[in-house]
């Protein structure tokens, strides 16, 4: 998916968007406190009313945003299809190619036969470095062999697997197509990615006010550059090489403050009796934290400058946890939240939003959570790491 030119041609194109990024009282459940389950309160009324679709294992805050981006590119490509004359050079292109994807007549006449010298490449696979060879052409053409550009945020593993295949890497090259709802880390260039397709509601709304995107799109820019020093990304310097700059005793706290993380997060059960596994979940857990943190900091860097005044009777604080919980809004069926919490490094949304927040004094602040209530982690286990 990533050298189609289709892909940056149509987001050169105009978009028509939809939904505002804003704390919407209704997707709340206030039945459930604040201080019990941040996010159940939050977002309770929104999960029973977004039930899973029929066709999916996952539905979520990207899954919309993602179904709006297919509506909306799928839009501008009939349209341009559609043009018979005066279409710009751009539009041309995207018309033509959607309009040779979609001829079904073609198509099937045609079977796999434009695919047969592809198919002989693979057949001709004979050592383990032809299959090395072999994937880097597939994956130059856009095919996801031997590893794959996924759809969870962040995906920073996939960049390092591209770098160790040994394929030049183009430092202008992106890892994402623009319309992804997706973000990323690539530690050997030292970069973190935001395609246009996550800068949509709640991430971001040019219209809201800054505690809200603070707390959406600040808290997702924070988280990657939090993997930057987490427990792998720690190992690359300013370079992006492999370059151990830390010393003896700040590498032996990092990891003493880590541990701790690992165990927060294996307490955690999505489901009775199947614990979410604290080391898979490590570098991503260790983001969240750190990335809210310091979106919250840049935000009260931002506030002096501007209204403090209480909206929908939430101050701006507030407001900036509030979105950070309807981020990370999710629901899963039963059977992939096993198979997630086998193979997936980032915990499930409702641990994504209590997990850091538990462990941090300046969200207690914003909503005096008692001391020993279940968002308030006790002084000896809560986490700091950055
Ligand atoms: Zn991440």
């Amino acid at each position: 998916m990533r050298n189609l030119p289709l892909a940056a041609a149509t987001a050169a194109l105009s978009l028509v968007l939809g939904a505002r990024a804003e704390i919407d009282l209704k997707n709340f459940d206030l039945t459930v406190k604040t201080e019990d389950d941040f996010y159940h309160h939050v977002n309770g009324t929104w999960l029973k009313n977004n039930p899973i679709p029929a066709d999916r294992s996952v539905w979520a805050s990207y899954s919309e945003i993602d179904e709006r981006n297919q509506t909306n590119l799928r839009t501008l490509c009939e349209r341009v299809a559609a043009k018979t004359d005066g279409a710009a050079p751009v539009e041309k292109m995207v018309g033509d190619f959607y309009a040779s994807g979609m001829n079904e007549a073609v198509i099937n006449a045609l079977g796999a036969k434009p695919l047969q010298p592809e198919l002989d490449g693979i057949a001709a696979v004979k050592t383990p470095v032809d299959v090395l060879k072999a994937i880097a052409h597939l994956q130059s053409l856009g095919v996801a062999v031997g590893f794959a550009f996924g759809s969870s945020p962040d995906l920073k593993q996939s960049d390092r697997e591209t770098g160790r295949i040994g394929q030049a890497v183009d430092r202008q090259e992106w890892g994402m197509t623009p319309p992804t709802v997706n973000a990323y880390y690539r530690a050997t260039n030292n970069e973190i990615v935001f395609p246009a397709g996550i800068l949509q509601p709640p991430f971001f709304d040019f219209k809201a006010d800054d505690a809200v995107n603070y707390g959406g799109i600040g808290a997702v820019i924070g988280h990657e550059m939090t993997h930057g020093f987490d427990d792998s990304g720690s190992k690359y310097d300013a370079h992006g090489n492999l370059n151990n700059w830390w010393t003896e005793e700040s590498a032996k706290n990092f990891k003493a403050r880590t541990t701790a993380i690992v165990k927060q997060f294996a307490a955690y059960e999505p489901l009775p009796g199947v614990h979410l596994n604290g080391e898979l979940t490590q570098s991503e857990n260790i983001a969240d934290l750190g990335g809210v943190k310091i979106a919250y900091y840049a935000l009260q860097k931002a506030l002096p400058d501007k209204p403090r005044d209480p909206v929908n009777g939430f101050t701006p604080e507030q407001r900036f946890f509030l979105n950070y919980a309807t981020i990370w809004r999710d629901q899963m069926r039963p059977e992939e939240a096993r198979r997630r919490v086998n193979i997936d490094p980032h915990s499930p949304g409702q641990f994504r939003a209590n997990g850091p927040l538990s462990n941090l004094d300046e969200f207690a602040k914003a909503f005096s959570i008692p001391d020993e209530s279940p968002m308030r982690r006790s002084p000896e286990t809560r986490v700091t790491i950055w």
